[in-house]
């Protein structure tokens, strides 16, 4: 292969093919001592070791989100897994919720709540643009949602949304307030005890650069009650995050409980990366992630890619959703870039999709890795 750029991550297995550098929103690449916990055997639930580091862990995820009060969980699953298991643990199938969409995964949710029989009222943002406050303030003193339900960054879009703002009109009309964090924790600033977040669902193969498979979520006091007094029993056993609360507090005692196998190497991996991102520093990781980003745009703005996002103050700091350059068709630009030796992602955006492909960057990656990506994109624009 010609013209790639040689990365401190490449590596050349026999045959000098080297592996792609990966600029996508997931699963993002760990750091050497995360993949190291993985080659471990899971250790049997009873071992005091492995729940003792199990409970640190807890105790870490809770640190991260600013939360201290907060009910953590994390078990199997995927974001996906997650969302649902926030939904059919927590709304009553009579009353209705409002979702908060900025793109495919404000969708997803909204499809999820209507999968599971709850009436949805869900206003569409245009592409790139952050929800309309006065609509959602006019829908939710119109009539009594149970929950208001949003994205804080949506990879389809790359909008990050003011999640402050949308926990203080849930508060204020008394409904609760469920985020999906998947694509934002890790990169982006979260303060959920302040900003009044009840639920903030993570996913630990994003910006905190672990290994999928883990449903991570941070339950305000406020959600816990509103779980443990529940007037309906939902009809999903396996997803209840009720059966999970009382796991986890024995866990973080340091004693054994059970409900469902926890996937053992996955927690350890995913708390050595924890560990690795709060030794880097909450704030300090947030900056790092919004210097790359800033970055990257103004390269893009260098070589002429235009962003769906317009303003500043809505662009994610570790995703990036490009207008695609011309009449060109998404794939033969991957495919070009992809032969510079950089992986990006197509678009997903439910109306902007086709018109559109993503950078990632988000987790370990670093400014060379930004470099590579523009020279990358130039090349395949100006072979
Ligand atoms: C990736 C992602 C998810 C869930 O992804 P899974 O593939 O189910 O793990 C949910 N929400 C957002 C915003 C995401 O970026």
């Amino acid at each position: 292969m010609t013209g790639v750029v040689a990365s401190v991550h490449d590596h050349a297995p026999a045959g000098g093919e080297r592996t792609p550098l990966a600029m996508v929103v997931g699963p993002t690449r760990p750091a050497a001592s995360v993949l190291a916990r993985l080659a471990a055997p899971a250790r049997p639930l009873t071992d005091h070791t492995f729940i003792a580091e199990f409970g640190a862990c807890l105790r870490s995820f809770r640190a991260l989100v600013g939360a201290p009060d907060a009910a953590v969980v994390v078990v199997p699953g995927t974001g996906t897994t997650g969302l649902e298991s926030a939904v059919v643990s927590l709304l009553d199938p009579g009353r209705p919720v409002l979702v908060v969409s900025t793109g495919m995964w404000g969708d997803r949710l909204r499809d999820i709540c209507l999968r599971n029989g709850i009436r949805v009222d869900a206003p569409t943002t245009d592409p790139g643009h952050a929800p309309d406050l006065v609509l959602l303030e006019r829908l939710l003193a119109g009539q009594a949602y149970q929950a208001v339900l949003v994205t804080h960054v949506d990879s389809s879009s790359g909008v990050r949304v003011d999640i402050r703002a949308i926990a203080d009109l849930a508060d204020r009309h008394g409904a609760l307030c469920v985020v999906d964090g998947i694509a934002a924790i890790g990169a982006e600033e979260i303060e959920q005890r302040a900003w009044g977040v009840d639920v903030y669902l993570g996913s630990p193969a994003k910006a905190l650069a672990a290994p999928p498979g883990l449903a991570l979520f941070s339950l305000s006091p406020r959600a816990v009650h509103w779980i443990e007094h529940r007037a309906w029993t939902p009809a999903n056993y396996s997803l209840d995050l009720a059966s999970w609360l009382p796991v986890m507090s024995a866990t973080e005692r340091g004693e054994f409980a059970f409900f469902q196998t926890t996937a053992g190497n996955l927690v350890d991996a995913f708390g050595e990366a924890l560990r690795l991102v709060l030794a880097e520093g909450r704030a300090e990781r947030v900056i790092r992630h919004a210097a790359l980003r800033d970055r990257l745009h103004a390269g893009l703005a260098e070589i002429g890619v235009e962003l769906l996002v317009p303003d500043r103050v809505n662009q994610a700091n570790g995703v990036t959703v490009c207008r695609l350059p011309g009449p060109i068709p998404c794939t033969a630009l991957l495919d070009a870039v992809a032969e510079e030796g950089v992986l990006l992602q197509a678009g997903t955006h439910p109306v902007a999709g086709s018109r559109t492909f993503r950078i990632g960057h988000m987790g370990n990656v670093t400014e060379d890795d930004i470099e590579t990506t523009l020279e990358a994109i130039r090349r395949a624009r100006h072979p």
